[in-house]
């Protein structure tokens, strides 16, 4: 079977972004980008699948800018066959982003569809959902352990109090949670690798998708900046600055 990883380029997780000037949005200028880490988890969960012989072609497609392309070549350094980017300068919404995944998932065909479960980025933990509900396909997300088994899918997801087990049909869309798995270390030769294998540029328009954005920012600023603790001497102490100043008990 074929599983499709969709893997997105975002700023750094390590890395503390400022909002703008003009407060409309914050500043990615000359930062370190990489790929969002629930997406490596999520190519990490496709190769696992072929390495087991479960998927005979894992195909990573990411859209965005020219260089999405180098998080699609660090998803075949992982272990993906192939990439494919959607190459867009528009500023993509998930919406936007489950039209484009669900043109190339119609062309590709793929058995199972993985995603990460939130972009670190706009945290908008939508574009799985959308995708399903464009293909009319079944999904399960926040995936902690992914069991495929004679066109089935066997999701285990964290939920409160416990796990919960699903069953979907495929072809079906997974979002991959936290726990799903330990992505590898890329090495260097398949880093080398990787530039060898094919990467496939398609544009919005040839696959007639329209990514106009839907929602408007309005205006992005900095959370407050929190006050500095205090150490208090004793049990005391802490009582009393709960009762008479914070006023909490
Ligand atoms: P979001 O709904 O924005 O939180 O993103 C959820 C997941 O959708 C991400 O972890 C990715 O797997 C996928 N995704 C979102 N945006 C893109 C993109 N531009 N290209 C490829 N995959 C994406």
């Amino acid at each position: 079977m074929k599983v499709i990883a969709a893997v997105k380029r975002v700023v750094d997780y390590n890395v503390n972004v400022r909002v703008k000037a003009d407060q409309s949005g914050v500043d990615i200028g000359n930062v370190k980008m990489s790929m969002n880490p629930f997406d490596e988890i999520a190519v990490e969960a496709a190769v696992r699948m072929k390495e087991q012989g479960v998927a005979a072609e894992v195909v990573a497609v990411s859209c965005g800018t020219a260089p999405s392309q180098e998080t699609l070549r660090t998803a075949l350094a992982i272990g993906a066959d192939r990439g494919v980017l959607v190459q867009t300068d528009a500023v993509l919404q998930p919406l936007a982003v489950a039209k484009l995944l669900s043109a190339v998932v119609r062309h590709e065909q793929p058995a199972l569809v993985i995603l990460g479960k939130q972009a670190i980025d706009d945290d908008a933990c939508q574009t799985g959902q959308m995708l399903a509900a464009l293909l009319g396909w079944p999904q399960a997300t926040n995936a902690s352990a992914i069991e495929i088994d004679n066109g089935t899918a066997r999701i285990t997801r964290e939920v409160d109090g416990g796990l919960e087990v699903l069953e979907l049909t495929l072809p079906a869309i997974v979002t991959a949670d936290l726990r799903l798995n330990e992505p590898r270390y890329v090495t260097l030769p398949n880093i080398m690798k990787a530039k060898k294998k094919p990467v496939d540029i398609l544009t919005p328009e040839t696959l007639g998708v329209d990514p106009v954005s839907r929602l408007e920012t309005l205006r992005v600023e900095s959370p407050t900046a929190r006050a500095p603790g205090i150490q208090v001497a004793d049990v005391a102490a802490l009582v009393d600055k709960l009762k008479n100043e914070a006023k909490v008990i």
